[in-house]
């Protein structure tokens, strides 16, 4: 069985060549799968049914179940729960800014890193999302709402880096010509800093941003919040990140969660400052979203407004994330949760 949807056009083409059929129509599959969004082989229906047929038996194409969806009043920010084949629950979310529509993609279901602030992380991993999966999310919310989506933001649950083949053929199958077509300089991936896949990812010549969770300027404040950086020096990380910007010219947005009592004094700022000093760089600012399972506390608006400017005295470039959807529960994995805990009592 071919799980189609993961499949790149040549190795569609190629598929369809060894069974005798004609080169072109490679080509309208791969649209109907990525331009048009298909669920079904049987809405293909420039094939003819015989084709249809045989794709039916030979093929695996993978589907979404939409489980819920949560849509804010207050700015059209929509979460979804989607469900995986297998039963497991994913969340993607899709966001209306004034650049164009965004949509959050998970790239596993739950996480290993072991973040303390992050929902994501609490059951550790599930497993890994396929390209298909990865794609899905964008696919099922361009279909549920009809508007096109020009960027896509690799931050849901999971570390993209921890399933680098799938998110790399995803990247590719989601930019492609000839299906979506979306441009590769709206895609951002976030990862907590496994040094080996950001050289690695240096190296493909995708011109992607790459968002590096910072959360802390010294290798103690982040081992405090993210056990990856006992394994991953701050210093071999930023290494990593300067090669990224030199290799692919594209600017690096460092995250940095804010958490009360934590990471967020003056001096907390002014040492960010110094370390990022000279680099070509953005800081996002992220209040946390304090998780029940935690008793981490987050900052006020006027706080991390104040640990921005500071940022800024320094000449360091910084912005506070728009919080989204405020008014529909459920932040960073929070959603998945509490559905699945539901659903078991
Ligand atoms: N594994 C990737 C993607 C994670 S989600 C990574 O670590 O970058 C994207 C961002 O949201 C990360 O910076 C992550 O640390 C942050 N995040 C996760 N849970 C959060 C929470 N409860 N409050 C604030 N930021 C959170």
């Amino acid at each position: 069985m071919k799980e189609i949807r993961s499949m790149t056009l040549p190795e569609l083409t190629r598929t369809l060549e060894e069974d005798g059929e004609k080169k072109f129509r490679a080509k309208q599959i791969f649209a109907w799968l990525h331009a048009r969004q298909a669920e079904s082989f049987d809405e293909m229906s420039d094939l003819s049914l015989a084709l249809r047929g045989k794709l039916k038996e030979h093929c695996e194409l993978v589907t979404l179940e939409q489980a819920q969806v949560f849509v804010s009043a207050l700015d059209g920010t929509r979460k979804y729960l989607f469900r995986l084949p297998d039963g497991h629950l994913i969340e993607s979310v899709f966001m209306k800014y004034r650049h164009g529509n965004s949509v959050c993609v998970s790239s596993q279901a739950g996480c290993r890193m072991g973040c303390r602030f992050c929902a994501s992380t609490l059951d550790g991993l599930a497993r890994s999302l396929l390209p298909s999966e990865m794609l899905e999310q964008v696919y099922r919310i361009v279909r549920d709402t009809g508007e096109k989506i020009s960027n896509v933001v690799i931050m849901g649950s999971g570390e993209p880096m921890d399933n680098y083949e799938h998110v790399l053929r995803f990247i590719r199958l989601l930019t492609d010509e000839n299906g979506y077509h979306m441009s590769q300089r709206n895609i951002t991936l976030s990862t907590c800093g496994i040094v080996p896949g950001i050289r690695k990812l240096s190296e493909e010549g995708l011109p992607v941003t790459l968002a590096l969770s910072l959360h802390g300027s010294s290798d103690e404040e982040r081992k405090q919040l993210m056990p990856v950086a006992r394994k991953y020096p701050l210093q071999e990380v930023l290494a990593a990140c300067d090669e990224y910007f030199e290799k692919t010219g594209r600017r690096i947005s460092y995250e940095y969660s804010l958490v009360k009592g934590v990471n967020d004094s003056e001096d907390h700022a002014r040492r960010l400052a110094a370390l990022l000093k000279g680099k070509n760089c953005h800081v996002n600012l992220i209040p946390v979203n304090p998780i029940k399972e935690r008793s981490y506390r987050s900052i006020s608006r006027a706080e991390a407004a104040k640990f921005q400017l500071t940022l800024e005295k320094y000449g360091i470039n910084a912005t506070i994330r728009r919080e989204m959807g405020r008014d529909i529960q459920g932040a960073c994995g929070q959603l998945r949760r509490d559905y699945a805990g539901a659903s078991l009592s």
